[in-house]
């Protein structure tokens, strides 16, 4: 292990973090390297952030041009970049309304927001309750710590904001027994990020559409971590046939740079009237620009269809990997490169023997490790990657054999 850097000892950020003892300090492509020269080749991509990899020419073009240009305006005057981006998502998916955010938490208060609105504006102001899903992720402002209903996200934070009303994951009685008259929405992750790569099987998501129309609930997906190409799709609902009336994203969109959307139909966002909702940085000129320059990468043709064809190689490649592992390895899960190993050992020490291995990977809920790799990677990627997760393997196996009074 390499020593832990003296700053962490007499650290005055908040220790809120478990902090690997290495700095990054420059990138390209799927590699970072810290100032003493360790190269790492980045399989978490600063957990399904920088989707084009580290260093991209085209956004590191139009970041630098903006800069020169300007930086900020605010939300006081027109923002043609921010229209752009706006007219290009609706174009693209199901949505013909967007709000821009800094982060996926606060695209997800704009969903939550814009979901009470609409019925309260529908004379229905109770109805404010929102059904949310065990296992769920979706951000750590005190709204959607609620939402996500994870106690120790919870606990010791005042009074949990009320109005969610969590349901076990694909348990079809309990979601049906939960919709009252105050329910205004169903909001679920089409893949659980956080939760540990756990998919939502495609009959309980047609069913919560089904459920939704019936009783004139909104859907809200949170695509923030499997948005903007993750899964080998523009959005994950493309792979269900099922759309959302509202949408949260974030990470990937900006390849790096803080910024989210929060999207939804016409329809679902009628009740965001003026002075309803505000932002002071969300759609900065910054964000907006890198945000098209993101879409100009992922939306080029035949860009998505090489994403699913990696990704189905180094799926295979992880199964081989399981075959040969099989005291590490339980199991394969996730879409596109958005992928999970869900471990027998701890998946804790695993991040940390790959780390050793020079490969970065994210540790997830359910003892899963997460594989989120720029999306521009290729075969040597994949093979470089899956030789480093085997030499990690095969370094927790000797461990396994080692006598336990050690
Ligand atoms: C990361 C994430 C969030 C929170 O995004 P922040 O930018 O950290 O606020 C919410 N939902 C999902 C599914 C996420 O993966």
């Amino acid at each position: 292990m390499a020593p832990v850097p003296a700053s962490s000892h007499n650290s005055l950020l908040l220790p809120t973090y478990a902090r690997a003892p290495i700095a990054l300090e420059r990138g390209e492509g799927a590699w970072a390297e810290t100032a003493d020269g360790r190269r790492f080749l980045d399989f978490g991509a600063g957990i399904a952030v920088n989707s084009l990899g580290h260093a991209h020419p085209h956004l590191v073009k139009t970041l630098t041009e903006q800069a020169q240009r300007i930086w900020h305006t605010s939300n006081l005057y027109a923002m043609p970049d921010g229209e752009k981006l706006a007219r290009r998502l609706c174009e693209a998916t199901f949505a013909e309304r967007v709000f821009f955010t800094n982060s996926g938490a606060e695209a997800n208060e704009c969903a939550i927001k814009m979901a009470r609105k609409y019925h309260a504006a529908k004379g229905n102001p109770e109805r404010f309750h929102i059904i949310t899903f065990e296992g769920a992720f979706h951000g750590r402002t005190l709204a959607t710590i609620a939402a996500g209903g994870q106690q120790k996200y919870i606990d010791g934070f005042g009074p949990k904001v009320s109005g969610f009303d969590q349901v076990p994951f694909d348990d079809e009685t309990a979601l049906k027994a939960a919709i009252t008259d105050e329910t205004a929405a169903l909001m679920i992750e089409p893949i659980q990020g956080e939760g540990g790569l756990r998919s939502v099987p495609m009959r309980f998501l047609k069913l919560l559409r089904e459920l939704c129309d019936e009783h004139g609930l909104l859907l809200i997906f949170d695509e923030i971590q499997t948005g903007v190409g993750r899964t080998g799709k523009f959005f994950a609902y493309e792979h269900y046939g099922v759309a959302p009336d509202i949408m949260s994203v974030a990470k990937g969109i900006g390849g790096g740079f803080p910024m989210g959307a929060c999207l939804a139909t016409e329809e679902a966002a009628s009740g965001m009237t003026l002075g309803t909702h505000g932002t002071t940085f969300g759609g900065n000129p910054l964000a907006m620009a890198v945000g098209n320059a993101v879409l100009d990468v992922i939306l080029e043709p035949g860009f998505l269809d090489h994403v699913a064809q990696t990704a189905l190689r180094l799926r295979q490649s992880l199964a081989q990997l399981k075959d040969h592992h099989p005291d590490v390895i339980e199991e394969i899960r996730g879409e596109g490169l958005m992928l999970g190993l869900k471990l027998k050992t701890l998946n804790t020490d695993f991040v940390a023997e790959a780390r050793e291995a020079g490969l970065l990977v994210v540790a997830a809920g359910d003892n899963v490790v997460r594989l989120l790799p720029p999306l521009i990677i290729g075969e040597t990627e994949v093979a470089e990657a899956v030789a480093r997760l085997d030499k990690a393997a095969g370094a927790i196996e000797a461990n396994l054999k080692r006598p336990a009074a050690e």
